[in-house]
């Protein structure tokens, strides 16, 4: 198979969401309040249907049912990942997700929840929420039934180009003033922690602390990313992170150059700059998928991509 597939996104109105995705990224979004961008999904929250081409009109949920083929021929029920770009004008609910184990018992036999945020921009005093400071499930369990949420969680400043790799039982929130691309695992499992207070229709958001409490890691644990860069003539390929779901690399193109797919497919998401894939034109806010056989591919212009695979 040598064609390229590009997919419509999906948008999702958030009560915390903004107008970003259509000012920096030229979308035709639903409203001022839209947070989330479903770039590449084939969820049924959100299918995104593919844009010209042999599939033209497909949604991504029916090639991976009746073309898997396009992706390798891996296994799975459902397409294995989802990759967003999130606009949050403010603050996210604070939240944590279960491990595949726990939400396959506790939640229909759902799929956990490993994701991973690259930091496309921030304002200047932007923050976010990883992780938090008791030391123990003891400790967790006390400060939790005593409301002290605001001790609990840890806080710590960002900035653009940014990568963080979230494991499930990780404690995390995107603070207001961040756009993020997001690659996670496919699947929806949220329990929230803490809502700082605010409420929603006049009322608080419900929250789910018992399950919060069963998957959240005591103490909490930093992942150290290994980011390494490769040099080419026309471009530098930053590896982000490579895990047992996904892995994800950064393609920045200075001109361009010639690379060799080894993965079952690739997911491209364009998040800054123009330029062509095997010569048809791509801009900041094209997602694409390069199916299974592709080989050989060339990127050229000026551009930075996102590309996100299955884990190796
Ligand atoms: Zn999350």
């Amino acid at each position: 198979m040598h064609e390229v597939i590009f997919l419509e996104p999906v948008f999702k109105e958030m009560i915390w969401g903004g107008s970003r995705l259509s000012e920096d990224f030229g979308y035709d979004i639903p409203g001022d309040h839209t947070g989330e961008c479903w770039a590449v999904s084939a969820h049924k929250n959100g299918d995104c249907l593919v844009r010209g081409g042999s599939f033209s009109g497909k949604h991504l949920s029916e090639l991976w049912e009746k073309n898997r083929e396009l992706f390798g021929g891996i296994a799975g029920d459902v397409f294995p990942l989802l990759v967003k770009i999130i606009d949050a004008k403010e603050d996210l609910s604070i939240q944590v997700h279960p491990d595949d184990a726990y939400a396959k018992e506790h939640e229909n036999g759902s799929l956990g929840k490993t994701e991973c945020w690259y930091i496309l921009d921030c304002d200047k005093d932007a923050k976010i929420v990883i992780g938090h400071h008791a030391k123990s499930k003891e400790e967790l369990k006390q400060m939790i039934e005593e409301g002290r949420f605001e001790d609990l969680i840890r806080v710590i400043p960002v900035k653009k180009g940014d990568f963080f790799q979230i494991l499930p039982g990780t404690v995390h929130a995107i603070k207001g003033g961040t756009l993020i691309l997001e690659t996670q695992q496919n699947s929806d499992i949220t329990y929230r922690l803490y809502d700082y207070g605010r409420l929603s229709d006049g009322k608080p958001r419900e929250l789910h602390l018992e399950k919060s409490m069963d998957v959240i890691g005591c103490p909490h644990r930093d992942i150290s990313a290994d980011r390494t860069r490769e040099q080419f003539a026309g471009a530098v390929k930053e590896h982000l992170v490579s895990c047992a779901y996904y892995t994800v690399d950064r393609l920045l193109i200075n001109g361009g150059a010639d690379f060799v797919m080894e993965e079952p497919f690739c997911i491209f998401s364009v998040v800054q700059g123009a330029g062509s894939i095997d010569g048809t034109e791509v801009r900041k806010g094209d997602h694409f998928i390069l199916p299974a056989g592709y080989g050989k591919y060339c990127l050229s212009g000026e551009m930075e991509l996102i590309c996100s695979s299955v884990g190796r």
